[in-house]
């Protein structure tokens, strides 16, 4: 069943009024439990295109619908909403809070969700067990390796048992070892638990883990099939 749903996507940034689109007329179905590679030089359009289907920017023409839901009809807090019931972020530079403890910073969306203390560290220790960080529940970040920083910001990325991983560029700060444990991590999410996972990469090694390459050149897909490709 269709996950996400783009149709004749076009975004052109505000800056100038006869700016040329940075995504034009793309369109593509992801159906629940793909796991998606995203490759292509800078500047073709991909940040745009993962904020766009991550909810955080909205499209110039076109449609997106996500679970179900037309994004493009929806104010900000709707989509604050939908963001927050639906997907799970991964970044390059992990994005955790340098003050505060590896549980504190897994329970941080279960905080916002409303969550009381008691079942937000149980449900967040559980979640650091998942990515192998048991040990580590109250390590600060500077304590952790960078592999282990990525799966501290994983679980945090489950913490609202998302149906849809986005990650850009999650292995970009990594070794080629830690880079790999972090994309065993993702395979497995996809196996056992459905998640659908889209991430953005420029390695060929790490689009491998994937079952389907989109590439992006220009604002364009030139390529949406077999990850062989990469
Ligand atoms: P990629 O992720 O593939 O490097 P981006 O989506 O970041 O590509 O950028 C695509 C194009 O859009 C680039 O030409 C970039 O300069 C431009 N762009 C990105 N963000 C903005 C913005 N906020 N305002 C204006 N132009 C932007
Ligand atoms: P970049 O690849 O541009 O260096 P990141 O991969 O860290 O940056 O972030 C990708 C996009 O997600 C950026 O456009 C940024 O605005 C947005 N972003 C960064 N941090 C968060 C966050 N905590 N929550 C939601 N969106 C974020």
């Amino acid at each position: 069943t269709p996950l996400i749903q783009v149709d004749h996507l076009t975004k052109r940034y505000e800056t100038s009024a006869d700016a040329t689109p940075v995504l034009k007329d793309i369109s593509l179905t992801i159906n629940s439990g793909e796991f998606v590679a995203i490759m292509g030089p800078s500047g073709s359009g991909k940040s745009t295109f993962m904020n766009i289907l991550g909810c955080l920017d909205t499209p110039t023409d076109g449609k997106y619908t996500l679970n179900n839901r037309d994004v493009s009809q929806m104010n900000v807090d709707e989509l604050a909403q939908l963001r927050n019931q639906t997907i799970g972020f991964v970044f390059q530079g992990f994005n955790l809070l340098k003050r505060v403890a590896a549980v504190d910073n897994v329970a941080l969306p279960l905080l916002y969700a409303g969550i009381g203390k008691a079942e937000r560290n149980q449900r967040a220790t559980e979640l650091l067990e998942q990515t192998g960080l048991g040990r580590f529940t109250q390590s600060l970040p500077n304590q952790l390796s960078g592999g282990q920083q990525q799966r501290v910001a994983i679980a945090r990325a489950l913490a609202n048992q998302p149906k849809l991983i986005l990650a850009d560029e999650p292995t970009g700060n990594l070794d080629t070892q830690t880079g790999s444990e972090v994309m065993d991590i993702f395979t497995r999410l996809n196996k056992e638990q459905g998640i659908t996972i889209i991430l953005v990469t420029h390695e060929a090694d790490i689009a491998h883990y994937a079952h389907r390459l989109v590439k992006f050149v220009d604002g364009k897909i030139v390529h949406d099939g077999g990850v062989q490709a990469a």
